[in-house]
């Protein structure tokens, strides 16, 4: 079983776009259909044909392309079961415990709501990847839509319990406004401080911060460090996990 190839690409004004591709048997699905023109066009280069769409949850940035895609290609359309009347371009509908096939490739899928009530991720566990969409970002997380503090924080402890070397595409480019904000409210932690000058030494020269790895993001992302008592302390809420993580949220709301 081959390693499937991942090919990432910048759409809209901070979106990634994401074509994974399986070389035995040809299959490839497009990520989240931010824009289709340009993800047909990067499909063509790479002299692919999407067959799959794995819808991440509703939003126009990661759905909005789904009928023009289909249109164009004919590919099938996959995503959460819990947002199914606002993708009405959904055909399968998913929920935890599913899997998904593309080819020889299997992902499994995660309930992460939150950001958006049937958020889904899709974790490939043989091969050490997860598109998170807009549950996990590099040093953040998702805005708090249709969900609760204490949702989102159940959502991002799957995430957490992923292995450290699982490879994270998340679906914006928001790290360098992350990372300012994650060394407000936990500017002493070493390893925050190190991902910080890495991010900011890849923007300065446009190189994107996506894929994060799930160990990197343990160690520095404070949106998973509620549970740290420094962090706890610093926001006022020693011994309270999910209020911390509110109030982290909260403070980057308005940061
Ligand atoms: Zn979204
Ligand atoms: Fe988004």
């Amino acid at each position: 079983m081959a390693q499937p190839i991942v090919h990432m690409f910048p759409c809209l004004k901070d979106n990634y776009g994401f074509l994974l591709h399986d070389p035995d048997s040809g299959e490839t699905a497009c990520i989240d259909t931010p824009e289709a023109d340009r993800i047909l066009a990067e499909a063509d280069a790479k002299g692919w044909k999407i067959t799959q769409i794995w819808n991440t949850h509703w939003h126009p940035d990661h759905a909005g392309g789904n009928a023009a895609i289909k249109a164009a290609t004919g590919c099938s359309i996959t995503g959460p079961r819990g947002e199914a009347a606002k993708i009405p371009t959904l055909e399968r509908q998913v929920v935890e415990g599913d899997t998904v096939k593309l080819g020889s490739v299997t992902a499994r899928v995660l309930d992460t709501p939150g950001h958006t009530a049937g958020h889904i991720v899709y974790h490939l566990p043989e091969h050490s990847i997860a598109f998170v969409g807009d549950t996990l970002f590099a040093l953040g997380c998702g805005r708090l839509f249709e969900g609760t503090a204490q949702q989102m924080w159940t959502s991002l402890g799957k995430l957490r319990a992923l292995p450290d070397d699982t490879t994270v595409y998340c679906a914006h480019e928001y790290t360098q406004a992350n990372a300012n904000f994650a060394l407000s409210v936990d500017g002493e932690n070493p390893a925050l401080r190190s991902y910080a000058d890495e991010v900011a030494a890849k923007r300065a020269k446009n190189i994107p911060t996506v894929p994060t790895t799930m160990g990197k993001e343990k160690k520095a992302n404070p949106f998973l460090r509620a549970d740290d008592p420094k962090l706890q302390a610093f926001v006022g809420h020693p011994g309270d996990i999910v209020a911390t993580f509110a109030e982290v949220r909260e403070r980057k709301n308005r940061f």
